[in-house]
């Protein structure tokens, strides 16, 4: 399966072998351990920045490497190889949701003050959106901001928040206004300080990630943190979907990539009655269908990938990526789980000769969930088809 497709040039394609080197170097031989101790370490972002990776698509007066969105796609998709969805989570949470938003709305103070240590590594970035009582009804949300003499005083609850445990800032959405709806909503870039506590979730995947509530109790938030227009913060909401979508896309077309070659792999290794499963033309009909899955997914990823970076608003293709990667993405590792048979069961730890499809298989449950849902995104299809 050729990965060198348009619309990626010879010069992206060297990143993706630079990225991968790196990955299965540095990062891959730990991922066991940080799933173990759900944890990875932070020190794994100045690590990344040290090799340009928090920084592909900023311009290099900030400390980017002055690429564009698909030098971050290719980092999209490679991150799969880390084999650790949490890791690959929490990494992509600090440079596809909370950065994008400094960089595209924020004052040249907050530039310098967030993005440029954030790309340093040096800071470490959360989005919080998500509340206990509203998650796909993003308007619903509650946590608000009580303007005060210099800023803000910041009262309210996130959850589900990705590097909400060890995020210096968290890029948040508050109620700026009494206004019902879309209205009234603001984003403040909130740092941890005395009023912000956290408390860690733990889930069914993601087991290196830290996910967590955030609870914000009196804490003053200075006015030069307002990120964008006052009351205008669902602008900001709609912009970052867009690519925080795509990203999960990538990633998807990655994972599947990655889990479809192994199973392969483990296909032609594994007899069972005086030949390889390989051999069983059940088996090779199954993988035959999940490299047509693949190639559809990519596919289709890629042709929203290149209208977002032609400037289009491709929000229909976007959507509809992102609704077909990630059920597609859980069924694959659960076809795949099943080749292993109870290899595929075990922790891959456990069992020298698998690849950890367990893992892989738990990882892909939220992509159907996080960052708008399966049914949102049929609503948004809904709207955009004109039905
Ligand atoms: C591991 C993890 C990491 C996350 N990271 C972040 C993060 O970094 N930042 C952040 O802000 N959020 C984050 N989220 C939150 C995530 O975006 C929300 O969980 C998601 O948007 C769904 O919201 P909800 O969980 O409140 O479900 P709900 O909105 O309560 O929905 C429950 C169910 O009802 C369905 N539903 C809702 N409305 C409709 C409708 N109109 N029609 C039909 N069905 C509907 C949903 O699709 C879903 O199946 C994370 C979530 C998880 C699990």
């Amino acid at each position: 399966m050729s990965i060198s497709t348009p619309p990626f040039s010879e010069e992206h394609e060297q990143l993706r072998q630079s990225a991968r080197g790196f990955i299965e170097r540095e990062l891959a031989p730990h991922a066991q351990q940080w799933e173990d101790e759900r944890w990875f370490p932070d020190a794994v972002f100045p690590k990344l920045a040290a090799q340009g990776l928090l920084g592909l698509k900023y311009p290099e007066s900030y400390g980017g490497q002055g690429g564009d969105y698909l030098h971050e796609a290719v980092l999209c998709e490679e991150m799969a190889r880390i084999g650790s969805g949490g890791t690959a989570a929490g990494i992509g949470a600090h440079i596809n949701i909370a950065t994008p938003p400094i960089w595209k709305f924020g004052t040249e103070d907050q530039k310098q003050r967030y993005l440029v240590p954030a790309i340093r590594g040096e800071l470490i970035g959360a989005l919080g959106i998500t509340e206990p009582g509203a998650g796909s009804d993003v308007a619903a949300l509650s946590t608000r901001a009580e303007r005060v003499d210099g800023g803000w005083v910041v009262n309210g609850e996130k959850t589900y928040i990705t590097n909400g445990e060890r995020a210096h800032f968290i890029v948040t959405a508050v109620k700026t206004s009494a206004e019902g709806g879309h209205h009234g909503i603001s984003f403040l870039i909130v740092d941890r300080c005395d009023g912000v506590s956290s408390s860690k979730l733990d889930k069914l995947g993601w087991h290196a990630s830290d996910t967590a509530t955030i609870s914000f109790q009196d804490v003053f938030v200075a006015e030069e943190n307002l990120l964008g227009e006052l009351d205008g913060g669902f602008k900001l909401i709609m912009a970052n979907f867009q690519w925080e979508r795509l990203a999960m896309a990538l990633g998807a077309v990655g994972a599947m990539t990655v889990a479809w070659e192994r199973t392969a792999e483990f296909a032609r290794q594994r007899n069972a009655f005086g030949r390889p499963l390989s051999g069983h033309q059940a088996i090779r009909h199954k993988l035959a269908d999940l490299a047509t899955s693949v190639y559809t997914c990519r596919c289709v990823t890629y042709d929203a990938l290149r209208r977002f970076v032609a400037g289009e608003d491709p929000l229909r293709e976007v959507t509809m990526a992102k609704l077909l990667t990630q059920r597609a993405c859980f069924e694959l590792m659960d076809d795949c789980l099943q080749i292993h048979g109870g290899a595929g069961y075990m922790r891959g730890d456990s069992s020298p000769q698998t690849h950890p499809i367990e893992r892989a298989a738990r990882d892909a449950r939220l992509g159907p969930i996080g960052g708008g849902s399966d049914e949102i995104m049929r609503e948004i299809l809904g709207r955009v088809l004109g039905l």
